[in-house]
């Protein structure tokens, strides 16, 4: 066996090895990742290696299948690998800080990265970065009634626990005083359109109030974001004193769980169906429905109890209902009435499915029963 055959072997083992963490993608954690830091020490997946390309003077990569790698290169990896460097790379992550998954868009992925290693944030000794406390920030807001994005103030003000937005620069009236005890934010590329795309939801008057911006430097908009993450474990530990920071962390921002079109008829099953965008929010267990992807507020929503409370989902169509174009259909069972639906694909209807019975099965959190017992003193 040549040198070459040899050492892509031992690489290959390497990957392999308990213990060391190789076998998921030291960024991102995607599993068998087949790319190698050799500067770093790390084996990262295809993706996470193109953010790596970036910064030639921190981390040099190669395809552990397809270079050629030397002995040294080879012992260098075998003393370093994944957990190793998260050890040293990840030592004081802030508990707020969003670690991005396989999942997650480009510019979460590309921050941490560069956060990680280029910025080298998170050594141990280093003087951590603060993002605790108050801020400001001009971003693009997208208008409510039309498609352009103006440029916003947007001032966190952290121990107060408010976030306001001025449509005016030197404005001293805020155009929205949002709480952040109601506040979510969700970096939403696709449907906004723009790689640093946000999404700022917040409770407005019982319905939910979504915001869309973006900043043109994609530093700036997930320091933002962490900002806010920072605002909410905040205001979470004051809420929650009882509950352990590892119970609140999953509480600080949230995606949905799943979005996409579907068709919907009305309560007596008889109404023509009308296409409409849906978002699943787990952690709040709303079904919310737009006209449009991009609108201020939902048209209406579903609000999702738990299997003890009666809710159910179940495939297919109530007899007698047809769908319009589509045929794939699913009926959300609730106490009051059941919400019939038709999904563009068998694909689409699979995933609403197990998306809808993963909310009804699991418990109210605890963020969920206190939003919905303030929500119901308001009444
Ligand atoms: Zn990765």
């Amino acid at each position: 066996m040549g040198d070459r055959e040899r050492n892509k072997k031992r690489l290959l083992e390497l990957l392999q090895a308990t213990g060391t963490g190789n076998g998921y993608c030291a960024d991102c954690g995607a599993a068998d990742p087949d790319w190698a830091s050799y500067k770093l020490g790390v084996f990262i997946c295809l993706h996470c290696s193109g953010v790596h390309r970036n910064f030639p003077d921190v981390s040099k990569v190669k395809s552990v299948r397809l270079d050629f790698w030397d002995d040294s290169m080879v012992e260098f990896m075998t003393h370093n690998g994944n957990l190793n460097m998260k050890a040293k790379f990840e030592a004081r992550v802030p508990p707020f800080y969003y670690v991005p998954q396989a999942s997650d868009c480009l510019v979460l992925k590309e921050q941490w990265i560069r956060a990680k290693y280029e910025r080298q944030e998170f050594l141990a000794d280093e003087k951590a970065v603060s993002l605790q406390g108050d801020r400001e920030v001009f971003l693009w807001k997208r208008g409510r009634d039309n498609a352009q994005f103006l440029r916003r103030r947007f001032v966190l003000l952290a121990r107060e626990g408010l976030l306001k937005y001025y449509t005016k620069e030197e404005g001293k009236t805020p155009k929205a005083v949002i709480n952040i005890k109601d506040l979510n934010a969700t970096f939403q590329t696709e449907k906004i359109g723009h790689p640093h795309g946000l999404q700022i939801t917040y409770r407005k008057d019982g319905r939910t109030r979504n915001l869309f911006v973006y900043h043109d430097s994609g530093k700036e908009i997930v320091d933002w974001f962490n900002a806010l993450r920072a605002a909410r474990l905040q205001y979470l530990k004051l809420a929650f004193p009882d509950l352990p920071e590892s119970e609140l962390v999953p509480l600080i921002t949230r995606n949905y769980l799943k979005q996409g079109f579907m068709e919907k008829t009305g309560p007596k099953q008889k109404e023509p169906f009308k296409k409409r965008w849906f978002a699943l929010d787990a952690l709040e267990r709303r079904l919310l429905y737009y006209k449009n992807t991009l609108d201020a507020f939902e048209q209406g929503q579903v609000l999702l109890g738990s299997n003890e409370q009666g809710y159910e989902v179940c495939e297919d169509l109530p007899k007698g209902v047809r769908g319009n174009r589509w045929k794939a259909g699913l009926t959300v069972i609730t106490p009051e009435r059941k919400f019939v639906f038709t999904c563009p694909s068998e694909k689409e209807q699979r995933e609403w499915l197990e998306s809808l019975r993963d909310v009804l099965s699991s418990p109210l959190s605890p963020l969920y029963l206190l939003n919905a017992s303030a929500e119901s003193g308001l009444r």
